[in-house]
């Protein structure tokens, strides 16, 4: 399990190795994404709070990134953080996330990237729950969720 410590070390020392990588243009970028999830993975804007898909969604499955498929969360971790923005206590496997200092609006902030594509997720806070203290706030733009009933049983139950 992850905690504080190991998320400083990560962001100030060196991150895990990702079990592959993708690197591509931006160009690419903006013709694979949406505008709105570009703004976000690589040009690290935030989308409204609740107003998004998977703020209050917990569906089993996993999630994975929309940029490369790389699975980063599962559904078992998430929680309700009151923050509007999808929240997580642990990534999926240790070295399914990078992170890095945000300084950015002067706030002493890490920033969450998917390891394997690099693109932009959200922010790690230490307050999360207990055991690992951990909050993973993550824009749901960012994420793809996976086995969650492949669009069938979305239905409400009558
Ligand atoms: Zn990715």
């Amino acid at each position: 399990m992850l905690r504080w410590s190991d998320i400083l070390k990560f962001a100030k020392y060196s991150n895990p190795e990702p079990p592959r990588h993708l690197i591509q243009s931006e160009e690419a970028w903006a013709a694979q994404l949406t505008p709105a999830q570009f703004r976000i993975m690589r040009q690290k804007e935030t989308e409204p709070p609740y107003r998004n898909a998977y703020c209050r969604s917990y569906e089993p499955g996993v999630y994975a990134c929309v940029g490369c498929g790389s699975q980063l969360f599962d559904s078992t971790t998430k929680y309700h953080a009151i923050s509007g923005w999808p929240s997580f206590t642990q990534p999926l496997t240790k070295n399914a996330i990078r992170y890095g200092f945000d300084d950015s609006y002067h706030l002493q902030r890490v920033e969450a990237q998917c390891n394997v594509c690099g693109s932009h997720l959200g922010h790690v806070f230490p307050d999360g729950p207990e055991p690992s203290g951990l909050r993973y706030c993550i824009n749901s733009e960012c994420l793809v969720q996976l086995g969650a009933a492949d669009g069938v049983g979305s239905e409400p139950q009558a």
